[in-house]
């Protein structure tokens, strides 16, 4: 695919200062209610950074607050090295793309994406220039005549992440804009803002209550509930080494064995004991835990061996169960099957061209104690 900025003598808008992000102690209280509390968050610059959680949680107000169309109650934003807190929207160098896009109907394509150009008052000359780089870019040459609501969702889009960027913003704030799209288009959608993003290089700030979302696009993700920013990392961190239960059953699936710490091996070196399925066994988790804490020992199904009950023998780096195949269900590229022996359910993904189970299948379940997690369990009620 060739978008824009890769022609020689293009400059990458992220050539520029690009934004670095911090946000310090920030909160925003709406009356009683605290829907940011305590956040201090720092997004590197030109990094493509999510926010991801629940509805409500207060990734929206936080990036509202990121562009001025709110104010934190207490702490501080600073953007570049320059506290903007209390700055005005339409004094930061920010844009937002929503996901209802806010296009001018009555505009052409190229007239959409200029608006912002003839307001600062550039000559036609370089509005013409810089238009041409950005239908380049999100691949729309050939529709800059056409009005905006004669084009599918994903090019209106695109035509809402143009009209921001050739603005030359130093962060690109973006609000569930692929929310109104079908699955297919949202994936395909999804490539596009991750190549945008590498051509353009600046800080891209995506709010979003969708795991493959965050997990296709981003560099780093930071996970909200209650207002509470709960942890940030990369994908592959969040999904291996969760800093909580929360944390571990809000991204992708997995087996939550409940348990015990017994002993603190060393921060973040645990032995545990997880009474339900008589496992006991050392593991890494969660930093910080001590002797008796309550945990759940966390295991993605892809970690998970299923054999013949009485066919395999768990050693020092397997431990496993018996339990009773409950559900099969194709998923295509493989079985999910979900067992049970009393509390315990387990969630393997069976590859669908290894031999087949069924449920009622009396199976042994077991998994290297590498893949497994301990964390901290939520507190009950
Ligand atoms: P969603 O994905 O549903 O948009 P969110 O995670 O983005 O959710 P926010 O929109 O930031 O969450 O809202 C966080 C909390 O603050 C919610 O309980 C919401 O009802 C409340 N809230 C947000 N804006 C206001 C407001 N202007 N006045 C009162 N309460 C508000």
């Amino acid at each position: 695919m060739n978008i824009g900025f890769t022609t020689p003598g293009h400059e990458r808008i992220g050539d520029g200062p690009a934004a670095g992000i911090l946000l310090d102690d920030v909160c925003r209280d709406f009356g009683d209610k605290q829907a940011v509390s305590h956040v201090t968050l720092e997004i590197n610059k030109g990094e493509f950074f999510s926010l991801l959680g629940p509805s409500g949680c207060g990734k929206t107000t936080t990036l509202r607050m990121l562009s001025g169309l709110e104010y934190p109650t207490s702490g501080s934003i600073t953007l570049d090295n320059e506290e903007i807190t209390d700055v005005p929207a339409n004094k930061r160098s920010v844009h937002t793309v929503f996901q209802n896009y806010a296009l001018f109907p009555h505009m052409t394509v190229a007239e959409n994406i200029a608006y912002g150009l003839k307001n600062r008052g550039l000559d036609k000359k370089e509005i013409r220039v810089r238009v041409g780089e950005m239908l380049d870019l999100v691949e729309l040459r050939g529709q800059e005549n056409v009005s905006p609501g004669s084009l599918s969702g994903g090019m209106q889009q695109r035509v809402a992440l143009a009209r921001a960027l050739v603005l030359k913003p130093k962060a690109l704030l973006l609000d569930e804009p692929l929310g109104a799209l079908d699955l297919r288009l949202r994936q395909h959608m999804q490539t596009v803002l991750r190549q945008i993003h590498r051509e353009v290089g600046i800080t891209f700030v995506y709010v979003t209550h969708d795991q493959g979302e965050a997990f296709a696009m981003s560099d780093r993700i930071g996970v909200m509930r209650s207002g509470k920013l709960l942890q940030v990392a990369t994908p592959e961190d969040l999904y291996r080494k969760p800093v909580n239960e929360f944390v571990a059953q809000f991204l992708g699936s997995s087996t939550r064995l409940g348990g015990i710490v017994t002993e603190v091996v060393s921060n973040g070196r645990y032995a545990i004991k997880l009474p339900g399925s008589g496992i006991e066994c050392e593991c890494a988790g969660a930093a910080g835990m001590g002797e008796g804490d309550r945990i759940v020992a966390v295991i993605r199904p892809e970690s998970i061996r299923v054999h013949t009950a009485g066919t395999a023998e768990d050693g020092k780096d397997m431990v496993g169960l018996d339990a009773a195949v409950d559900s099969v269900t194709f998923m295509g590229s493989h079985y999910r099957t979900i067992l049970r022996n009393g509390e315990s359910v387990i969630l393997a993904h069976i590859p669908s061209n290894a031999a087949p189970v069924k449920a009622g299948d009396n199976l042994h379940a077991s998994w290297n104690v590498r893949d497994m997690w301990a964390a901290p369990a939520e507190k009950e009620a």
